[in-house]
């Protein structure tokens, strides 16, 4: 079964399984139809952790959701028949949505042979066929749950790069507080020493969160910090190990360099690491986001992306061109600021997020 079906399945089969934020939604709209007494005073409703993501999801993905619908129904509307014009429209709008060139037409290629093989015949059956060809394409950009490679009963090293302000350090962070919470031993290595405040920023997030971090002073070493971090990691018998980085990309040549002094002392003194080098990048940049993961990826084995502030961009289309065009798995996306808005990369939980409205209209 594709995505489209499973998604459509959980709107049609069980219409009683409201997400959360549609119950929200729906009593804020029709206070009308509430219950006579008021629910203010009552327990709040418990939410099970399902649910709690798959609200983050829709939260995160709701200026992105609102966009594409609004421009593909306008589409719809505006046109009577599947015709060249159309699908040059349609190209048009996912460009917009940051889905990127290559991705696009590889997109309308699909939605052009399967309107001609399901031989559609109306817009409703146009609006049917597209929306399920674009979930399902979606399901494929990461037909496996994209883990992130944890090693058991052994030192997990990771390594995170990306240009200044994508968002490295928070993800740290958060990553750090949710291995935490589910009983994992963690230590942060202050890799970053160029930039000013970098070493300080990091420490006080260690604080926060309550794991420890290596440090040297600002301007020293990065690779002596991943060496004193793998030996702190390895001393207090640590299960992860996080690496922040510098991210100055204007100084290619030298970042690159570093990278790789970094990663060559952690390759000798843990044979099989980094276990993953993840890409931290800010969705918001769009197009230029694809630009650097080209450029990191040509002197760094980058194993998957974190792609933050996708609450902060009406262009959520950015994965699907991330996935079509680099190859490389999204791990984790940032819905937001606070600590548990960075979420495992869920297909269905995105695609429901970006393409629900959508959905719910091809009944
Ligand atoms: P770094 O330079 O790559 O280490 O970036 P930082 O971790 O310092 O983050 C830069 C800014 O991006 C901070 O203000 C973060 O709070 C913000 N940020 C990171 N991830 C997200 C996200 O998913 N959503 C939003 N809205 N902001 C984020
Ligand atoms: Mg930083």
């Amino acid at each position: 079964m594709g995505l489209f079906d499973k998604i459509k399945q959980a709107f049609t089969g069980q219409p009683q399984e409201k997400t959360p934020t549609d119950v929200e939604e729906t009593a804020s709209q029709s206070p009308a139809e509430q219950p006579a007494e008021s629910t203010e005073t009552t327990e709040p409703v418990q939410f099970t952790p399902e649910q709690k993501e798959t609200q983050k999801y829709d939260k995160g993905l709701q200026k992105s959701r609102k966009t594409l619908s609004r421009r593909i129904n306008e589409l719809f509307a505006n046109f009577r028949y599947v015709d060249e014009e159309f699908f040059e429209e349609l190209e048009d709008v996912l460009i917009e949505s940051d889905v990127g060139f290559e991705a696009t037409m590889q997109i309308s290629n699909v939605l052009r042979e399967e309107a001609r093989i399901q031989n559609v015949r109306n817009m409703d059956d146009a609006e049917r066929v597209i929306v399920q060809t674009l979930v399902d394409m979606y399901g494929e950009t990461s037909p496996e749950e994209a883990r992130v490679n944890l090693k058991i009963n052994d030192l997990t090293v990771i390594l995170f790069v990306g240009v200044n302000g994508v968002g490295k350090t928070t993800t740290i962070a958060k990553m750090a507080h949710q291995y935490k919470q589910e009983g994992k031993k963690v230590i942060l290595a202050a890799g970053d020493t160029f930039r000013a405040g970098a070493i300080e920023q990091l420490r006080i997030w260690g604080d926060r969160v309550g794991v420890d971090v290596v440090s040297s002073k600002q301007g020293g070493d990065p690779a002596a910090v991943v060496f004193d971090g793998i030996k702190q990691a390895r001393e207090a018998y640590a299960d992860i190990l996080m690496i922040d980085t510098a991210g100055r990309l204007q100084n290619k040549k030298n970042l690159m360099n570093e990278l790789e002094k970094m990663k060559r002392v952690i390759t000798r003194e843990v044979p099989d690491g980094p276990h993953e080098v993840l890409l931290v990048l800010d969705a918001t940049t769009g197009q230029n986001a694809l630009i650097q993961a080209k450029q990191f990826q040509e002197t760094t084995n980058v194993t998957g992306i974190v792609l933050t502030k996708l609450d902060g961009t009406a262009k959520g289309g950015i994965v699907l061109a991330i996935g079509k065009e680099l190859g490389i798995p999204v791990k984790y996306v940032g819905l937001g600021e606070s600590m548990d808005d960075l979420q495992p990369f869920d297909t269905e939980k995105f695609a429901y997020g970006l393409f629900r409205d959508l959905i719910e209209g091809t009944v």
